[in-house]
């Protein structure tokens, strides 16, 4: 593999071929053209790509992989380039293969529940294409209206209402997926297929196995009834064991979200306030639904474990325009923090839900240890915090000190018995912070699967693993990788 930037001679050699499989309007080069595509939502790392290429179809990404392989040119997949880990950023001059061009809904099948899109299709435009006949598209993370189904299977992505539903990974029936040599494969397609669980290997792994170019995923009826109450409270102590003791009775909402007092106030300085008043320790939304019978038993007892944990309001949302209102405001908690910050970097950790109080006061610790303040939203019904480390990038040293508090946070989540990724994938972010997790043995098994897809790192080099220890190292250099037939 070529893995430093091309030579110019190469380079252009390489536009021309590109160019006849594409044609010239589809390929970006020039330095004013790619920095555009210089990071994804990670900000942190950037570098610019040798070319961005924008295929309309599966043949046409098969050539362009088949010529880059044969040259030994490494390259990237792109969706929306929303990720919040660095998966789609060129750390080393790679080539950028856009799905976005690839972007229609093929085909719908109510009978069987199932819709079929090109990868560089929006989110959030499956379940409105479908809404007219009752059916949604479940996995809804907050970037739904800008990100691509084909970045949601690179990351498996998650969102609100995967509490209850799942993410990414239970609704992705089949894929087509173009190989890092350029060959043309399909995975699934059936409700079941026996061997291995190839579509969950390559769900979530983040452009490093192969290019999806095609995805088959599983669509739901509405449910019949939908309804979301507002908690506020003076402690977070009290919102989180609110939030644990909800799910310990027996319920499971479809949604339960919850935000600290600094994400609080950085909502309510954003474009959706809803009036939470401004002394609020925590704020918590959680959505039931499915047949309307039953529901509000459900609810009285949602209210009821808030008031058990000292709850200051409670209340149902009165009509839809409310709850639109409501998650609107959640939804745009990230962005929202540009209003009170220059800079902000979101974390991605897991913990058991019943390590909420504790790992919440660790965080505390760590924003007073690295002198930054830490906004918390997160997906409290799994335990997916999202803490938003707020810093200012013109202060010299402080985004160090930004990625050193994300590491502490990480380093938290996983001595609690949690993961250092919930749904935003390790990227370039977090490769180091695999070491929480996995020793060098695990990690190198790892990799030993990568290389059956993707054998000499051609497709995302540099992402997800951490820099093996030297003897694994000399192991992996010493060992041939075998090329890929699968
Ligand atoms: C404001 C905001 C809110 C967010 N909220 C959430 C949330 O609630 N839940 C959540 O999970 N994420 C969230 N994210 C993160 C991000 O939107 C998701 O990770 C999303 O899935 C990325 O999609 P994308 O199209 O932007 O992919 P990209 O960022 O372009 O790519 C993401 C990764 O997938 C790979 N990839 C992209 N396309 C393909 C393909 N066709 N084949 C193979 N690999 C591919 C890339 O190489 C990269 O590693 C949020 C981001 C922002 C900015």
């Amino acid at each position: 593999m070529i893995d430093a930037p091309l030579d110019e001679k190469r380079k252009q050699q390489m536009i021309d071929a590109l160019s006849r499989v594409v044609g010239k309007k589809s390929i970006l080069y020039r330095y004013e053209d790619v920095m555009a595509y210089e990071c994804d939502g990670y900000t942190i790392h950037k570098g610019l790509p040798a070319a961005v290429v924008f295929p309309s179809n599966t043949e046409e990404v098969a050539a362009i992989v088949s010529y880059l392989h044969q040259q030994q040119i490494p390259f990237i997949p792109r969706g929306a380039g929303t990720g919040l880990s660095g998966g789609a950023t060129a750390l080393n001059g790679e080539v950028i293969i856009s799905l976005v061009r690839m972007n229609k809904l093929l085909h719908v099948d109510y009978d069987n529940r199932r819709a079929v899109v090109q990868p560089g299709y929006i989110n959030l435009k499956l379940s409105n294409s479908i809404a007219s006949k009752g059916y949604y598209y479940a996995p809804d993370p907050s970037s739904q209206a800008t990100c691509t189904i084909g970045g949601n299977v690179g990351e498996n992505a998650g969102g609100a209402h995967c509490l209850k539903y799942g993410v990414t990974t239970n609704h992705v029936l089949g894929l087509e997926v173009v190989l890092p040599n350029g060959q043309i494969r399909r995975f699934g397609g059936t409700l079941d297929t026996p061997g291995y669980d190839v579509l969950g290997l390559l769900t979530g792994s983040e452009g490093t196995l192969a290019i999806v170019t095609e995805i088959t995923v599983r669509i739901l009826k509405k449910p019949q009834e939908v309804s979301t109450v507002l908690a506020l409270f003076d402690k977070v102590t009290d919102a989180s064991q609110a939030a644990s003791d909800i799910i310990a009775c027996g319920i499971i909402p479809a949604a339960l979200e919850m935000m600290d007092a600094m994400a609080i106030h950085g909502v309510e300085s954003g474009n959706y306030p809803v009036g939470y008043p401004k002394d609020l320790a925590a704020v918590l939304i959680i959505e039931v639904d499915g047949i309307a019978a039953g529901l509000q038993e459900q609810i009285e007892e949602i209210m009821q474990v808030c008031k058990n944990h000292h709850v200051r309001e409670v209340r149902k949302a009165k009509d839809a325009a409310e709850r639109a209102r409501w998650w609107a405001n959640r939804k745009t908690a990230f962005g929202a923090m540009g209003t009170i910050s220059p800079d902000y970097l979101v974390q991605d950790g897991v913990i058991p839900r019943s390590k909420l109080p504790e790992v919440l006061e660790r965080i505390g610790q760590i924003s007073k240890q690295y002198g930054l303040r830490i906004a918390n939203v997160f997906h409290a019904g799994d335990g997916n915090l999202h803490p938003l480390i707020l810093f200012d990038s013109r202060v010299e040293g402080e985004t160090e000190r930004a990625v050193e508090a994300g590491s502490a946070v990480l380093k938290a989540c996983a001595d609690a018995g949690g993961s250092i990724t919930g749904e935003h994938g390790v990227g370039v972010e977090k490769m180091e912070d695999m070491r929480f997790i996995f020793n060098d043995i695990e990690i190198e098994a790892q990799m030993q699967l990568r290389d059956v897809f993707n054998p000499n790192s051609l497709c995302n080099p540099h992402k997800m693993f951490p820099k093996p220890a030297r003897c694994v190292e000399m192991k992996r250099l010493s060992r041939e990788v075998p090329a890929v037939n699968i």
